[in-house]
């Protein structure tokens, strides 16, 4: 049987690390579990380069930041060394993570709630639900195509191979200006083959000129408007791949000709977009409720926001959320009465929420 954890975290961000620090710092046994490579990987994915962190904090929060320790500094740094400081801070204070592991569902067993992800099942008494408010779209395709990746890591990793990148916006299109470079950088001429499932891509003209010069300068480009991914499947060596359909000839017949064309998955990079935390919520059977007309503030009419109390407690029983996952608002249960509250999408709340959850927590466990 594997081991009963007090606390197992989801997400490795500022609202996961945060939770995971305060959980070492009190006794309380804990697992962070990131879907990421590293630690802070929605950061890494969703942040432009170079970008500044600011330590920003809501005009009328009346706390300072409780975790100080994961505050970015009052002089803002870029992305990349706010990244690095917690990645040595994490080391240093030897928080639990385990990195490329992803929340499929929770199922209760008595007091024991069983996490169940891509990997395997894991045990504990509390979850902390810290994913963040950007969960990048999955491929839907017959099959499974969880091994396409979902951001570029390393354009290294596709020289010398015939790569696909999926998706018709300034992010896919910034994923194959990054590849192309990379191979021209080596004078690799294995194309980089773009597929959107739109008849039209649709990119910034800063992007479309950077793509213009990668292609002047000798990028090998192969563009597939109008494909769409259909299949994953694994081939007789036992390669996952994906099949993509180009186009489609209907003919008098009945019979449906059409192009199709397949890469190992390990080759593709699908830049679809992101979603909201609903269709896990939904998943994980948390409560929402919907914004009526004048109900809420925030949200619009027809919103659906998490029901929570004011610990952070949804109505799973000890299933908590915070963070990015229930910004920019949530409903609140307080003395009998429920209320939208206000919850801004910046690291301070994440932070906060941490805090008050693993005091909640406590109170509960005695620790
Ligand atoms: C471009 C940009 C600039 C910003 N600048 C600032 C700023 O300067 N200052 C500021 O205070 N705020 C800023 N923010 C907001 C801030 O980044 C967020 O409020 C903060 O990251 C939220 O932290 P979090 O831990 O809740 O979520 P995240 O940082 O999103 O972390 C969630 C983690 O969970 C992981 N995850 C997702 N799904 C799963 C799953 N199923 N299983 C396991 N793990 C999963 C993700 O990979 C991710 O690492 C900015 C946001 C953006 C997009």
């Amino acid at each position: 049987m594997s081991s009963l954890y007090d606390v197992l975290i989801i997400g490795g961000g500022p609202a996961g690390l945060a939770t995971a620090y305060l959980c070492h710092k009190h006794g309380l046994s804990y697992l962070v579990l990131e879907s990421g490579k590293a630690v802070f990987q929605g950061i890494a994915n969703t942040y432009p380069e170079g970008k500044h962190v600011y330590a920003s904090k809501p005009k009328d929060a009346p706390e300072p930041f409780l975790v100080d320790e994961l505050r970015p500094p009052d002089k803002p740094v870029t992305v990349e060394s706010y990244i690095q400081y917690v990645q040595h801070f994490v080391q240093h204070e030897k928080i639990n993570v385990q990195t490329e592991v992803a929340l499929e569902d929770i199922r209760e067993e008595r007091d024991v709630l069983s996490v169940i992800t891509d990997k395997r099942v894991f045990r504990g008494r509390k979850v902390v639900l810290a994913f963040g408010s950007s969960i990048p779209r999955e491929l839907s395709v017959y099959g499974d195509a969880k091994m396409v990746a979902k951001n570029l890591e390393d354009a290294g990793k596709y020289v010398g191979v015939k790569t696909l990148v999926i998706g018709g916006g300034n992010t896919a299109a910034d994923v194959v200006i990054a590849i192309l470079k990379a191979k021209r950088e080596v004078n690799d001429n294995q194309p980089v083959y773009w597929s959107h499932t739109s008849g039209k891509f649709d990119v910034n003209k800063e992007t479309a000129q950077r793509l213009g010069e990668e292609i002047l300068l000798g990028g090998n480009i192969r563009l597939y408007p109008g494909a769409t991914p259909r299949i994953g499947e694994v081939d007789k060596e036992g390669v996952d791949r994906l099949v993509i359909r180009i186009n489609e000839f209907k003919q008098a017949d009945g019979i449906d000709l059409y192009h199709a064309l397949s890469f190992p998955m390990e080759n593709v990079i699908a830049c679809i977009g992101s979603q909201g935390p609903m269709p896990i919520f939904d998943k994980l059977g948390i409560q929402m409720i919907t914004c009526a007309a004048g109900v809420c503030k925030i949200a619009k009419e027809g919103d659906r926001l998490a029901l929570l109390t004011s610990e952070f407690e949804s109505t799973r029983k000890g299933v908590y959320v915070i963070g990015g996952a229930i910004s920019p608002s949530y409903m609140k249960i307080k003395e009998g009465a429920i209320a939208e509250e206000r919850h801004p999408n910046l690291i301070y709340t994440a932070i906060n929420d941490a805090y008050h959850v693993v005091e909640a927590i406590r109170k509960k466990t005695g620790n």
